[in-house]
């Protein structure tokens, strides 16, 4: 059985946004210093929803889903709190859904991407 989408698909724009998300990479990582790394699209939710296909920032996979070859130790030290071990800490470390989506909103435009 498919999953039902609490959301629409994303319209051509909302495609384009989530593509220009995957090339800036995780956005955590780079204000971390980490550099580049591989972005999957992370949807905020208000009360455990999806908002929308815009309230959308790109994390890797251990800041979206705990996923790393490190130890989950060793790669919280590296990368901060993962987002899959709990939203406290994550949003204490990394901030709120609004200041998370102005902060990827930011770097669209200064990446060059004028309708962010
Ligand atoms: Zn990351």
């Amino acid at each position: 059985m498919p999953l039902q989408r609490a959301i629409p698909r994303p319209t051509q724009a909302q495609q384009r946004r989530q593509d220009n998300i995957r090339e800036l990479g995780c956005l955590l990582c780079m204000s971390e210093g980490i550099g580049w790394v591989a972005a999957e699209i992370h949807h905020l939710t208000d009360c455990g929803r999806t908002i929308s296909q815009d309230h959308t920032i790109g994390l890797c996979q251990f800041h979206h889903r705990g996923v790393s070859h490190y130890s989950r130790e060793q790669a919280t030290r590296i990368y901060g709190p993962s987002l899959a071990h709990g939203a406290k800490p994550f949003r204490a470390r990394f901030g709120t859904n609004d200041e998370l989506l102005q902060q990827q909103n930011t770097a669209l435009r200064m990446a060059g991407y004028a309708d962010h």
